[in-house]
C-alpha cells in the first residue's frame, strides 16, 4: 500500500482535493470525518460513541479512531494508492500507522491556509446531505440555492461548522494536530502546498507531488 496523508486545519481544502483525486479512479480516499458521519447516520456503534465529541468540536478518542482506520485499511489491496484525509490527527495516531510496515506513511502533504480564511471557509460551507459534495455560500455556490449540483440532494450546514465550534476545532487542531508537522518533517516525509490558491493550480501541484 502506498499511503499519502493530507494534513491541514479544518477548512484547508484537503477533503475537497482528496475527493477530486479519488474521482480520477487512481486513488482510494479515506476521510475519517465522512466515515464517522456515515456511522452516525446509520446509527452504528462507533457513530453513537463519536457523535458527542464531533458536536463539541473535540477529537474522538485515539483508540476508537485507530481501530476504525485499521479495519478500513485491512480491506485495501496491497498495490492500492491511498489518500488519508483527516487521519492521523494526533501523535499516537501517527505512531500507530508507522508501527506496521503495511501502513507506514509514504508522504504527507500539508495544506497551508491563513486562519481568518479558514473561519470564513468553514462557517460558509454547505455539504450535500446525500452525496457529501462540498459547496460554499460565497466562494462556491450551487447553481440553485440549497440544492446539490451533482445529485439534487439537500445542502446542509454541518452542526460543527457553527462559528463557536469552528473556533474550538481550530484550537484543538493547533494543540493536537500541528505537532505532527515536526513528526513528519524530521522523518523527511513532509511536502507543503499553499492551500490558499486557485483550486486548479493546487490540483496541478498535488498531481506533481503524487506522481
Ligand atoms: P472532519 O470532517 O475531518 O473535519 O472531521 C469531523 C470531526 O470528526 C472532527 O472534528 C473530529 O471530531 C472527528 N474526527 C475525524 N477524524 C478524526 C481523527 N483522526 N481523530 C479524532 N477525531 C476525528
Amino acid at each position: 500500500m502506498d499511503i499519502t496523508v493530507f494534513l491541514g486545519a479544518p477548512g484547508s481544502g484537503k477533503g475537497t482535493q482528496a475527493k477530486r483525486l479519488a474521482q480520477s479512479g487512481r486513488f482510494a480516499h479515506f476521510s475519517t470525518g465522512d466515515m464517522l458521519r456515515l456511522a452516525i447516520q446509520r446509527r452504528i456503534d462507533v457513530g453513537i460513541k463519536a457523535k458527542a465529541f464531533i458536536d463539541r468540536g473535540e477529537l474522538v478518542p485515539d483508540n476508537i479512531m485507530i481501530e476504525l482506520i485499521e479495519r478500513a485499511l485491512a480491506e485495501v489491496r496491497g498495490d492500492t494508492r491511498v489518500i488519508l484525509d483527516g487521519f492521523p490527527r494526533t501523535l499516537p495516531q501517527a505512531e500507530a500507522l508507522d508501527e506496521k510496515p503495511s501502513t507506514t506513511v509514504g508522504r504527507v502533504v500539508y495544506f497551508e491556509v491563513p486562519e481568518p480564511k479558514l473561519v470564513l471557509r468553514l462557517t460558509g460551507r454547505r455539504i450535500c446531505e446525500k452525496c457529501g459534495e462540498p459547496f460554499h455560500v460565497e466562494f462556491q455556490p450551487p447553481r440553485k440555492a440549497g440544492v446539490c449540483d451533482k445529485c439534487g440532494g439537500n445542502l446542509i450546514q454541518r452542526t460543527d461548522d457553527s462559528e463557536e465550534v469552528v473556533r474550538h476545532r481550530l484550537s484543538v487542531y493547533r494543540n493536537q494536530t500541528l505537532p505532527l508537522l515536526s513528526y513528519y518533517q524530521s522523518r523527511n516525509r513532509l511536502e507543503r502546498v499553499d492551500g490558499d490558491q486557485d483550486i486548479e493550480v493546487l490540483m496541478a501541484n498535488l498531481l506533481k507531488i503524487l506522481r
